[in-house]
């Protein structure tokens, strides 16, 4: 896709330049009022010189926007840093994160093809696939995360997808993206993994063997619970699919959006790294507690994937979970002890959040399947923010001081 703002001289000059400067500048294009930041061109649609300019745009012959549901000269611009820091081909935008899995699904399966899930992904996600794809014909079966025999052992002559989140929410397990990666292939399926956990800062799962990579750019690519967004990244083959379903359907990302996202990218690198260095410290504290029995957090090395975190995340993560002494009242008594953390099922913001997951993001769930989750009543979920550490511990420990 080239238009007037692609001919701009910048991409040559990025050819060289590490994340941080691709964070800041990847994909801006100076217009003709020569802009110093992103432009918002907050617009539904564009005009034309003349007639015969419209009708060759519209006919694809010629460069340029056509309406906002199909290009966005602020929209492309965060499509491109993100194709960059993920080390994609190609970037779309969508209207959220559960926006950008129902366009890649739409777009690459069929009635009759066969998703293989990891059994811990996101709550509505899991609806998409059970209530709404099956409806269309898709068969779903769920495996456990880090078990590639029995990524191998789901797998049909009809498989046509795998898709996964590592590490998992709330108990950050991993899997091998790069042996699952060549369990897909080996079956003639693709790879997608939902990076909205670790971002392109931590983890680029295309340069593991991954085909395609979802995001909730809502989280930490925003970072400051603004906006609602997704994106996804891959090779153009798979891309050219999933523009053209968006364009058709319509949950694309609103310019807007796309502009305070890019604001978000240009510190991301900087809040993932202050992010995790407080997670770190606060999941070693608390693994200390005599009311915690067990913390859940990649960056331990009681963590049993330890080594596996090292290897395929550049840093941990800043979500910790952890489970205190008692069960479902002792949780609770926990949270509302705390005075600065949100009580609230979001993460991937400046202010730091708790949740109770047996009772919020999992609370849908029988028993049973909870059980099999892992998600005991004790378990508590903290996203640490970006607020001084001390203080966060110091909300900890009044929470602590409550069991
Ligand atoms: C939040 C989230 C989503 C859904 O994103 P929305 O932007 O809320 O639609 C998908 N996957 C993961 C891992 C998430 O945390």
């Amino acid at each position: 896709m080239s238009n007037e703002w692609e001919a701009g001289r910048l991409d040559s000059d990025l050819d060289d330049v590490a994340f941080d400067t691709l964070a800041v500048r990847a994909g801006q294009r100076r217009g003709p009022e020569a802009e110093h930041g992103e432009a918002l061109y907050l617009t539904s649609s564009y005009v034309f010189r003349t007639a015969a300019d419209a009708a060759a745009c519209f006919a694809g012959d010629a460069p340029g926007n056509v309406y906002s549901r199909y290009m966005n000269p602020t929209v492309r611009t965060f499509e491109q840093r993100i194709a960059a820091l993920e080390g994609a081909e190609q970037a779309v935008a969508t209207a959220s994160g559960m926006a950008a899995i129902l366009a890649t699904v739409m777009s690459l399966c069929s009635a009759g093809d066969h998703i293989v899930v990891s059994r811990s992904v996101f709550g509505a996600t899991v609806t998409l696939f059970e209530k709404y794809f099956k409806r269309f014909g898709v068969e779903v079966d769920y495996v456990p995360l880090a078990d590639l025999q029995g990524w191998r052992a789901a797998c049909r002559a009809n498989t046509r997808l795998f898709f996964v989140e590592s590490p998992s929410n709330p108990l950050a397990e991993l899997v091998d993206i790069r042996g699952l990666a060549d369990v897909a292939h080996e079956q003639g399926a693709l790879l997608a993994v939902d990076n909205c956990f670790c971002t392109p800062a931590l983890q680029k799962p295309l340069e593991l063997g991954a085909d395609i990579i979802i995001h909730s750019a809502t989280k930490y690519i925003d970072g400051q619970g603004r906006a609602l967004g997704g994106v996804v990244a891959g090779r153009r083959e798979h891309m050219q699919e999933i523009v053209g379903f968006l364009r058709t359907a319509g949950p694309t990302m609103s310019p807007f959006n796309a502009w305070v996202f890019l604001k978000g990218l240009e510190t991301l690198r900087l809040r993932m790294q202050a992010h995790c260095t407080s997670a770190q410290a606060l999941a070693e504290w608390l693994e200390q507690q005599p009311q915690v029995e067990h913390v859940y957090y990649a960056g331990l090395s009681s963590h049993p994937q330890h080594a596996l975190a090292r290897a395929q995340q550049s840093a941990f993560g800043a979500v910790v979970s952890f489970e205190v002494r008692g069960g479902r009242e002792e949780a609770w008594r926990f949270i509302d002890a705390t005075r600065l953390l949100s009580i609230t099922a979001n993460l991937g913001d400046a202010k730091s959040t708790i949740t109770h997951p047996a009772t919020t993001t999992h609370g849908r769930l029988t028993p049973d399947a909870r059980a099999a989750a892992g998600i005991r009543d004790n378990l508590i979920r903290v996203a640490v923010g970006l607020e001084d550490v001390a203080d966060i511990r110091a909300d900890l420990q009044r929470g602590l001081d409550a069991v």
